[in-house]
C-alpha cells in the first residue's frame, strides 16, 4: 500500500456518564517512505492516532483508506491480513514474550501464516539486520532495553510490511540507547522505504523526522515539514 489517508478520524470513549474524546476530526494522508514524527503532550491522542492508522483501533467517526480502499468496511479477516501484509508496530514497552528467546519471538507474527519465503532463514535475516546475529537464542530477561527494543523491531519488521508504526519506540531507553533505536528506524527508512510513522515525547528526536505532526487535546494542531526533508 502507498497510501493511507483518514477523514475526520475521531474517536471517543464513553461510560459513568463521562465522555472522553481521545481525538477529534483528524485529516491527515501519509505516503509509503515518509518518515514522520507525531509529537504532544501526554494524553494529547498520539497513541490513539497510531492505533487506528494501524487498525489495532476502531474510530467512532470518520474512515480510513489504504489506496482508497475504506479499511474499515473489511472483514475482520481481511482487516487481520491486510495489517499483516502492510503493518509492523513497536511498542514502548516491547511487548516481548518472556519466555521465548529473541529467535522465537522474531518468528512469532509468522506463525500460522503462509509465506513465500524461509520463516527461519528470515527471522535470522532480520536479527542480522538489527545487529543481534549473536543474541538468537538469548531470553529477553538476558537482554538490555536497547537491545529488547531491536527484537520487537526485528519481530515488526518480520512480514515484510510496508509501513512501520512506532509508538514511543525510545520511551523506555536512556537518550544514547534511543538515538540507536531512531538510527535504526532511519536506515529501515532508507534501505526498505517503508513509511515511519513514530511518537515521540522528545523534541529533538521530532525535529530529526521529515515531517512533524503536533497533536494537543486529540485535535492536530500542525502538520510540519522537519530538518530533514
Ligand atoms: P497519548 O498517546 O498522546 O498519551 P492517548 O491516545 O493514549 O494519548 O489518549 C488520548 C486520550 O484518550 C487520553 O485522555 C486518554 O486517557 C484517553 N483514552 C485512551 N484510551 C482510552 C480508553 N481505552 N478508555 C478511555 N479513555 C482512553
Ligand atoms: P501512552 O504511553 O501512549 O501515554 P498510556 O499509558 O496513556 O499510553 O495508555 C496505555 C494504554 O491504556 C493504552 O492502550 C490506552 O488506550 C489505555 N488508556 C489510556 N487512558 C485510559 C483511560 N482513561 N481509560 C482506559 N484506558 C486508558
Amino acid at each position: 500500500v502507498n497510501m493511507i489517508e483518514c477523514k475526520n478520524l475521531t474517536r471517543f470513549y464513553e461510560g459513568d456518564g463521562t465522555k472522553t474524546i481521545a481525538l477529534r476530526d483528524v485529516n491527515l494522508s501519509f505516503m509509503k517512505g515518509e518518515f514522520t514524527a507525531i509529537i504532544g503532550p501526554s494524553g494529547s491522542g498520539k497513541s490513539t492516532l497510531l492505533s487506528l492508522l494501524g487498525t489495532l483501533d476502531k474510530p467512532s467517526e470518520g474512515t480510513i483508506a489504504y489506496d482508497n480502499e475504506e479499511i474499515l468496511k473489511k472483514s475482520k479477516s481481511k482487516i487481520a491480513d491486510f495489517r499483516f501484509q502492510e503493518i509492523g508496530f513497536i511498542f514502548q514497552q516491547f511487548h516481548l514474550l518472556p519466555t521465548l528467546t529473541a529467535l522465537e519471538n522474531v518468528l512469532t507474527p509468522l506463525f500460522s501464516r503462509k509465506v513465500p519465503y524461509n520463516k527461519l532463514e528470515r527471522a535470522i535475516e532480520v536479527l542480522e539486520q538489527v545487529g543481534l546475529q549473536d543474541k538468537e537464542n538469548s531470553l529477553p530477561s538476558q537482554l538490555s532495553g536497547g537491545q529488547q527494543q531491536r527484537v520487537a523491531i526485528a519481530r515488526a519488521i518480520v512480514h515484510k510490511p510496508s509501513w512501520l508504526l512506532a509508538d514511543e519506540p525510545t520511551g523506555n531507553l536512556d537518550t544514547e540507547t534511543g538515538e540507536r533505536i531512531y538510527d535504526l528506524l532511519r536506515e529501515l527508512n532508507e534501505q526498505e522505504g517503508c513509511g515511519v510513522l513514530f511518537v515521540t515525547h522528545d523534541p529533538a528526536l521530532a525535529a530529526k523526522a521529515n515531517r512533524i505532526i503536533t497533536m494537543k487535546d486529540g485535535i492536530m494542531l500542525s502538520d510540519k515539514v522537519g530538518a530533514t526533508p
